[in-house]
C-alpha cells in the first residue's frame, strides 16, 4: 500500500488549522463532486481521496495518529468501505448538512431518517517484542453489527413488504401548523408511529427479529507496522459496525500491547541492555559478542573499561515508524565480581592487589576481627 499524503490531497500545510482544512475540503469536494462531474471516473476517484483525507484530518485523534503513523495506520485496504455511497466519510451530521448547504444553496436538508454511521469496534492485540520491532500481519477476530443478509437490512421478512407509514405518509415527520405570538409557524416532529423511518415492517424478518442487523464474528487482517510501541492504536477505517441507510461503516480500533523482552528494554526507538563482563575483560579489553535484534554482533571494548560504561551501537535499535532508519542500542558494562574463587585465583588476586597473604584474608573475615 503506497503511503498517502492527506495534506497534499487537500492542498494544505501540515500545520493547517481545522478551519483551513475544512475550507480546503469544501472547495475540493465541490469541485470533484459526482453530481458536478457526471461520468468522470477520475473526478470520482479524486472525490473519494479528498473524502478519505478529510475524514482523517478533520478528526483530531485520527490526525494525530496519521501524523505519527501515516496512512498505514488506517489500513488502506479497508479504506474504501466507507465511501461507496458517495457521501460516506462525513463524520456526524453537522458536516453533512453543512456540505449540502454549500452545494445546493440550502435547498436540501439532512433528514432524520438519513444515513447513519456505524459504531466503532475496539479490540486489543498482544504482540511479541520482536513483532513490534519488525512488524507483523495478524488475523484478529472481531464482533460487529452487519446488515442482515436474509432481509438485506430492511428488517422485513423476505416476500413480505414494508408498508408506507400511514401516520406520516412516508416522510418520517409530522408537520403541524401552529399559531404563536409571531404568527403561524410550521412545527416539525419525528413521526411517533415509524420513529422517523417512513415505513412500517408488517412481517418482521425472523433472522434479525426485524432489526435489520445481526452480530457477526469476523476475522480481519491487520498490518502492524514495524516500530509500533506498547499502548499505540491502529485504526482500520470502515471495518466496524455497518452503517445504516447507506451511512458509512464505523472503524475498528486495534489497541496494541507489546510483551517485554528478557534482554532488551525499550524507550521509543532506542534499546538498552546490561552486558555482564568479567573483571579481566574490563581490565584488559576484549571482543564481546553483543546480542541485537538482528543476531549477535562483535564489539571491541578497550582496556580499562569501567563498570557502568555505556557503549552505543548505532542503528541497532528499533525502526522508526514510516521511516527507513533505526534507533540505537545502548549497552551498559556490568562488571561481575566472582562469588567463588579457587585458592589459586585468590593468591593471584592478592598478588595483583599487593595485599599481604594472611589467613584472615584467605578466610575472608579480616574486617570482622577488629
Ligand atoms: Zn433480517
Ligand atoms: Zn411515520
Amino acid at each position: 500500500m503506497a503511503e498517502k499524503d492527506y495534506y497534499a490531497t487537500l492542498g494544505v500545510d501540515k500545520s493547517a488549522s481545522s478551519d483551513e482544512i475544512k475550507k480546503a475540503y469544501r472547495q475540493l469536494a465541490k469541485k470533484y463532486h459526482p453530481d458536478m462531474n457526471k461520468d468522470d471516473e477520475s473526478a470520482a476517484q479524486k472525490f473519494k481521496e479528498v473524502n478519505e483525507a478529510y475524514q482523517v484530518l478533520s478528526d483530531d485523534k485520527k490526525r494525530a495518529q496519521y501524523d505519527q503513523f501515516g496512512s498505514a495506520a488506517f489500513d488502506g485496504s479497508a479504506g474504501g468501505a466507507g465511501y461507496g455511497g458517495g457521501f460516506g466519510g462525513f463524520e456526524g451530521f453537522g458536516g453533512f448538512g453543512d456540505i449540502f448547504d454549500s452545494f445546493f444553496g440550502g435547498g436540501r436538508t439532512a433528514q432524520r431518517n438519513g444515513p447513519m454511521r456505524g459504531g466503532d469496534v475496539d479490540v486489543s492485540v498482544k504482540i511479541s517484542f520482536e513483532e513490534a520491532a519488525f512488524g507483523v500481519k495478524r488475523d484478529i477476530s472481531i464482533s460487529r453489527q452487519e446488515n442482515c443478509e436474509t432481509c438485506g437490512g430492511s428488517g422485513a421478512k423476505p416476500g413480505s413488504s414494508t408498508k408506507t407509514c400511514p401516520t406520516c405518509g412516508g416522510s418520517g415527520q409530522i408537520r403541524r401548523q401552529q399559531q404563536s405570538l409571531f404568527g403561524s409557524v410550521m412545527n416539525v416532529t419525528t413521526c411517533p408511529t415509524c420513529h422517523g423511518e417512513g415505513h412500517i415492517v408488517e412481517d418482521p424478518c425472523d433472522h434479525c427479529r426485524g432489526t435489520g442487523r445481526v452480530l457477526r464474528t469476523r476475522t480481519i487482517s491487520v498490518n502492524i507496522p514495524a516500530g509500533i510501541d506498547d499502548g499505540q492504536i491502529i485504526t482500520l477505517t470502515g471495518q466496524g459496525d455497518a452503517g445504516q441507510k447507506g451511512g458509512p461503516s464505523g472503524d475498528v480500533h486495534v489497541y496494541i500491547t507489546v510483551k517485554p523482552h528478557k534482554t532488551f528494554k525499550r524507550d521509543g526507538v532506542n534499546l538498552y541492555m546490561d552486558m555482564p563482563i568479567s573483571f579481566g575483560q574490563a581490565a584488559l579489553g576484549c571482543e564481546l559478542e553483543v546480542p541485537t535484534l538482528d543476531g549477535k554482533v562483535k564489539y571491541t571494548i578497550p582496556s580499562g573499561t569501567q563498570p557502568g560504561t555505556v557503549f552505543r551501537l548505532r542503528d541497532k535499535g528499533i525502526k522508526y515508524l514510516r521511516q527507513d532508519r533505526h534507533g540505537d542500542l545502548y549497552v551498559k558494562m556490568n562488571v561481575v565480581v566472582p562469588r567463588k574463587l579457587t585458592e589459586r585465583q585468590k593468591e593471584l588476586i592478592l598478588e595483583m592487589e599487593g595485599m599481604p597473604n594472611t589467613r584472615e584474608h584467605k578466610k575472608g573475615r579480616g574486617i570482622f576481627k577488629k
